[in-house]
C-alpha cells in the first residue's frame, strides 16, 4: 500500500533501505527519531505519510533557507501545489496570506524563528497539524556541531501548537546528541531508527604534510582524484583564493548573495565545472549524486561536520574518496573561529555593567561595537536575560572548552595510526566493520584512471565571477 503511494506521488519504484519502517511508525502515530546518513532519503519519510493519512498540515522546521528552497522545489516539481514557506524572504502580506489560508496546504516549511513568532504559533495552534517535523535535528543539541540557539525553544513551541506527533531527523547524532533531541523535544517514547554512519563506498585518506607544501599538493591532487570534487576550506577568503589557483574550479561561501550562490551551485550540479571550492556553507541540501571526491584543505571543527561533508561524495553508491590534508598547527584556524563565535570576557563584563546602570539592550551593540544581528550579540542578549555575569562567563568558558575538545577529536582522526573508519564509527558508538579499500592506514588506496568530465564554458564563468565579486 505504501508502495502505491510511493509510485503515484513520488514516481519511485521502491523504497530505499530503512524508509519503509520509518514511514510505518509515523503512520502508526508514534513519535520518531530517525538518524540516517545524508542522501539516504529522509524527506520522503515525513512527506509520504501525509498522502496516506491526509489528516492536516505537516509542519517542517528547517534551519536554512537554502534547504527549504531546495525541498520546496522538489515538491513543486512533482506537481504538489499545497506547499508554503514562512521565512525571511516572504513579505508581511505574503505571510499573512499563508497564515489566513493554512488549510490550503499539505506542507508548511519554516525556520524556528518563524515558528516562534506569536501570531504564527497562535495560527498553528488553531489548525489540525498531522505532524511536526524537525529537520536537521542535531541543531537542537549543544553537543552537536551546528547548535542553533533558536532550536532550543522547539519543545516549548511544540506544546503551544497542541503537542502534535513529532518526528526528528538528522544525519549525524552520536549518543549525547540523540538524548538531547529526545529530551528537548519531549518526544514520547519515540521509535528510534538509527542507520549506520558508515559509508562503505567512501575511501578515507589523510595526507600529513608541511604547511608550505599544501597548495602544491592540492593542485596535484586535484589532477589525480576523480571528479566532480568538492574542496572544503575553513574561511571564505581561502575558498576564493584556492578557486583561482585550481583549474576548472568555482568557489562558494556564505558571504555571497543568494543569487550568486545559486548560479555557482547550478554550474556545479550540471557538471559545467568539476571542482567546487567552498566553506561549510556548501552542501546541506545539495542534491548531487555523482560527487567523486571531497578534499579538506583545512581541518573541520568536529568529526560530525567531517562526516556530513564527506557524506556528500558517492551518494550514487559508486566508489568515492575523502582526502584530508593536514599540516601541524592547522587547528589554530578553527580555534580562532571558535573564539570568534563567543563574546569576549571584557565585552560581557561591560554589557552586564551597562545593563545594571540602566543602559537598554538596544544601545548595547553600539557600545560594544557589535552588529545587532551578530550571533555573538544574540547570544550575549540571551545570557543577559537568563544568567548572572559569573554564570555567563562560566557558560562561555565551558562551551569553548567543549568545542576545543571536539576539535581535538577531529585532530586525532588526522593523527591516528589505526583504522580511520573504525575511529569514525566508534565516535558514533558503532561497531567496527571490515572492508576492502578502507583507508590509507589499512592499505594503499589507488585513485582510478577515470576519464575527466568534459568542461563547458568555464573560462567565461570565471571571468563573469571575477566581475561579480570584489576581493579585499
Ligand atoms: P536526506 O535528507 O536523507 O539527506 P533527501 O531526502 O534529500 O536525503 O533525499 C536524497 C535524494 O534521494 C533525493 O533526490 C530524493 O528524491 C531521493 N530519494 C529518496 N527516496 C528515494 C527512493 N525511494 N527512490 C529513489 N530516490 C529516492
Ligand atoms: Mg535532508
Amino acid at each position: 500500500m505504501y508502495e502505491a503511494t510511493l509510485k503515484r506521488v513520488f514516481g519511485y519504484e521502491s523504497f530505499r533501505p530503512g524508509q519503509r519502517d520509518i514511514i510505518h511508525a509515523v503512520i502508526e502515530g508514534q513519535d520518531v527519531l530517525a538518524v540516517m546518513p545524508t542522501g539516504a532519503g529522509k524527506s520522503l519519510t515525513f512527506q509520504l505519510p501525509s498522502y496516506i493519512k491526509n489528516q492536516g498540515l505537516t509542519v517542517i522546521v528547517s534551519p536554512l533557507l537554502s534547504l527549504i528552497e531546495d525541498q520546496m522545489l522538489h515538491i513543486r516539481e512533482r506537481g504538489e501545489r499545497g506547499v508554503a514557506r514562512l521565512t525571511s524572504m516572504e513579505s508581511a502580506e505574503e505571510k499573512q496570506d499563508i497564515i489566513n489560508h493554512l488549510k490550503r496546504y499539505r506542507f508548511l516549511y519554516l525556520s524556528p524563528e518563524q515558528l516562534a513568532v506569536p501570531y504564527v504559533t497562535r495560527a498553528l495552534a488553531n489548525v489540525k497539524i498531522q505532524m511536526l517535523v524537525i529537520d536537521e535535528a542535531h541543531c537542537i543539541s549543544q553537543w552537536g556541531h551546528e547548535f542553533r540557539p533558536e532550536y532550543a525553544r522547539l519543545g516549548e513551541l511544540r506544546k503551544q501548537i497542541g503537542s502534535p506527533q513529532c518526528m526528528a531527523v538528522t544525519a549525524t547524532a552520536p549518543e549525547g546528541v540523540k538524548q538531547d533531541i529526545i529530551e528537548k523535544l519531549a518526544l514520547f517514547s519515540p521509535e528510534q531508527f538509527v542507520h549506520s554512519a558508515n559509508r562503505p563506498e567512501i575511501r578515507l585518506l589523510v595526507e600529513r604534510l608541511e604547511k608550505e607544501k599544501k597548495l602544491e599538493r592540492l593542485k596535484e591532487l586535484i589532477r589525480e582524484i576523480p571528479k566532480p570534487a568538492v574542496v572544503y576550506t575553513a574561511t571564505r577568503r581561502e575558498a576564493e583564493a584556492l578557486a583561482f589557483e585550481l583549474e576548472d574550479a568555482l568557489f562558494y561561501h556564505g558571504g555571497m548573495s543568494t543569487e550568486d550562490r545559486r548560479l555557482v551551485q547550478s554550474q556545479f550540479l550540471r557538471d559545467e565545472v568539476s571542482v567546487m571550492v567552498c566553506t561549510s556553507a556548501f552542501g546541506m541540501g545539495v542534491n548531487k549524486d555523482n560527487v567523486r571526491s571531497v578534499v579538506h584543505f583545512q581541518l573541520p571543527a568536529t568529526v560530525e561536520a567531517y562526516m556530513q561533508e564527506i557524506g556528500r561524495a558517492g551518494r550514487d553508491g559508486q566508489p568515492a574518496f575523502a582526502v584530508l590534508l593536514y599540516a601541524d598547527g592547522d587547528e589554530r584556524i578553527q580555534q580562532f573561529l571558535i573564539d570568534g563565535q563567543y563574546p569576549k570576557d571584557e565585552d560581557m563584563r561591560l554589557a552586564y555593567f551597562e545593563r545594571e546602570n540602566g543602559t537598554s539592550i538596544a544601545q548595547l551593540p553600539r557600545l560594544l561595537r557589535m552588529n545587532e544581528e551578530d550571533p555573538k550579540f544574540l547570544l550575549l542578549k540571551q545570557l543577559l536575560t537568563e544568567r548572572s555575569l559569573q554564570e555567563a562567563l562560566d557558560w562561555v568558558k565551558e562551551r569553548k572548552r567543549d568545542r576545543y575538545r571536539q576539535l581535538g577529536q577531529m585532530m586525532d582522526y588526522a593523527l591516528i595510526r589505526t583504522c580511520r573508519r573504525d575511529y569514525l564509527l566508534r565516535y558514533f558508538s558503532e561497531q567496527t566493520v571490515d572492508q576492502e579499500e578502507c583507508c590509507d592506514v589499512c592499505g594503499p588506496i589507488p585513485f582510478p584512471d577515470t576519464p575527466q568530465i568534459v568542461r563547458k564554458n568555464v573560462t567565461e564563468w570565471k571571468i563573469r565571477l571575477t566581475q561579480i565579486f570584489s576581493f579585499e
